[in-house]
């Protein structure tokens, strides 16, 4: 079988990892002329980690007699992508890849940067390793060699903390998020993991964290296999977020003051991805489903599982209610938002809302019309299936909507679903409701209009604000 065998070897200057030597021996077939391995030269914003000059990207044999590459550069999706090309075929396919990245200090959004901050680094495999062109599955094989680092230190990746081993493509290393620092704490429960360095305030946030996937992974029958929270703290953060990558988010924050309440909502809708995907090309599709879904079930798991308060719950709806009733964007359609991703944040907001709202009304609508005996869940179970069987056709994307018109119009009427979804494509707004969150034992939601007043434009909308019921009503 393929196989690399990667050591990473953090430095430390006292405060922080101030560079990171990478070795790798990599049993894949090598030949003269094709291409073995690339390196994203820029993801998005951010430039591969800086090499240092005692260590440029070198390619032998097993002997240390160099290998020869040339390189060709090529434009991808979000980014350049340059691949090198051995120059010979070695005798034994075998080869040794070293280089030397050093880190800059921790960057904003998107956090693929390998980057570094007082007690350790965070960052992206995108930013300081390569992918491989090798064709079936490699065994990567990781070890963290920590004798340049204080005692205490430790290294972990999207995969789990020390030396591990992990099967997958190609891509497999570019696709994971990695920390080395000292020290480096972690709260561990079950296969989740939650590191960060040196704030004990965020010990809360990470209990809170591991309880809210303990709910949802048990939810949706999860096959258990570890996700990881990776937390840098930086300057460039207005609001707390951060990237995510499969079965893994590296977020940022500022400041003390953003550790509240909303991030459990946030950590929440994160980890639905892992389980709530459809295909989404071109990018907007499946948007409102995507990310709608992850919005509803972010608010709906935490309040069923009693990990919010009602104060807590209400106050999210209502900045979920005003980040999206009173967005100038609201009415552009489905294919529009897609198109304005990251150019304009307004109009990439849009199905975040879209689908939160739509999809209360469905969960609704489908209590309605099955007498309470089915809801959302129903819909979406049925639908993962689907998704996990994978969608045929020209475009599975509109396939995976379709799949959604006939499993909804199944309970609330075939013609009602389409004409709904008509309107949803083409940017109508529904009024909240707020069936979901009526759980026994629990105080009921209840959300009344409000004057508004539209982000930019300052023209007046109707808005919406959510309460909690109190005894006396
Ligand atoms: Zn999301």
């Amino acid at each position: 079988m393929n196989e690399v065998r990667l050591t990473i070897t953090p430095r430390w200057n006292g405060e922080t990892v101030s560079a990171a030597a990478v070795r790798m021996t990599l049993s894949l077939p090598i030949r003269a002329g094709e291409p073995l391995f690339r390196i994203r030269v820029r993801s998005i914003d951010k430039p591969f980690a800086a090499l240092s000059d005692d260590g440029p990207i070198r390619l032998a044999d097993p002997d240390g007699a160099e290998i020869p590459c040339r390189t060709e550069d090529c434009e991808e999706d979000m980014g350049t992508v340059r691949v090198y090309l051995p120059e010979v075929t070695p005798e034994r396919s075998c080869a040794v890849l070293t280089y030397t990245v050093l880190p800059s200090p921790a960057g904003r959004n998107p956090v693929l940067d390998l980057g570094s901050e007082p007690g350790g680094v965070t960052g992206s495999g995108m930013t300081f390793l390569p992918a491989f062109f090798a064709e079936g599955s490699i065994r990567y094989i990781l070890r963290w060699d920590l004798s340049a680092m204080p005692s205490g230190a430790s290294g972990a990746w999207t995969w789990g903390e020390g030396d591990s081993e992990r099967e997958g493509d190609g891509n497999t290393l570019i696709s994971a998020f990695y920390t080395a620092g000292s020290p480096l704490d972690c709260v561990r429960v079950g296969s989740f993991r939650y590191y960060w360095f040196r704030n004990p305030k965020l010990l809360e946030t990470a209990v809170d964290a591991a309880r809210i996937f303990t709910y949802e992974s048990a939810f949706f029958r999860d096959e258990g296999e570890i996700y990881s929270i990776f937390t840098r703290h930086g300057n460039e953060c207005v609001h707390p977020g951060g990237t995510a990558d499969n079965r893994a988010y590296l977020w940022l924050y500022r400041e003390d003051g953003q550790l509240d309440a909303s991030l459990k909502f946030l950590f929440a809708h994160e980890m639905v991805h892992n389980w709530i995907n459809l295909p989404d090309e071109p990018y907007g599709t499946c948007t409102w489903y995507v990310e709608g879904a992850a919005e509803f079930y972010s608010l709906l798991l935490p309040w069923r599982a009693g990990i919010v308060s009602p104060e807590e719950l209400t106050e999210e709806l209502n900045r979920r209610a005003a980040d999206y009733y009173e967005n100038p964007r609201r009415r552009e359609t489905n294919e529009a938002c897609g198109r304005a991703f990251l150019s304009d944040l307004e109009t990439t907001k849009v199905p975040y809302g879209r689908g939160l709202f739509y999809l209360l009304h469905a969960d609704a609508a489908i209590r309605r019309a099955s007498g309470g005996a089915k809801s959302l869940d129903d819909v979406m179970n049925a639908l993962r299936d689907e998704a996990r069987a994978g969608f045929a056709g020209d475009s599975p994307s509109d396939a995976a909507n379709e799949a959604w018109l006939r499993l909804y119009g199944a309970i609330v009427g075939e013609d009602a679903a389409r004409e709904e979804f008509e309107a949803l494509r083409t940017g109508a707004v529904w009024d909240p409701e707020t069936d979901a969150f009526a759980l026994p034992g629990s105080p009921a939601v209840r959300a009344v209009s409000v004057p508004g007043t539209e982000r930019g434009t300052g023209e007046s909308c109707v808005s919406w604000k959510f309460t909690v019921r109190t005894d006396e009503e």
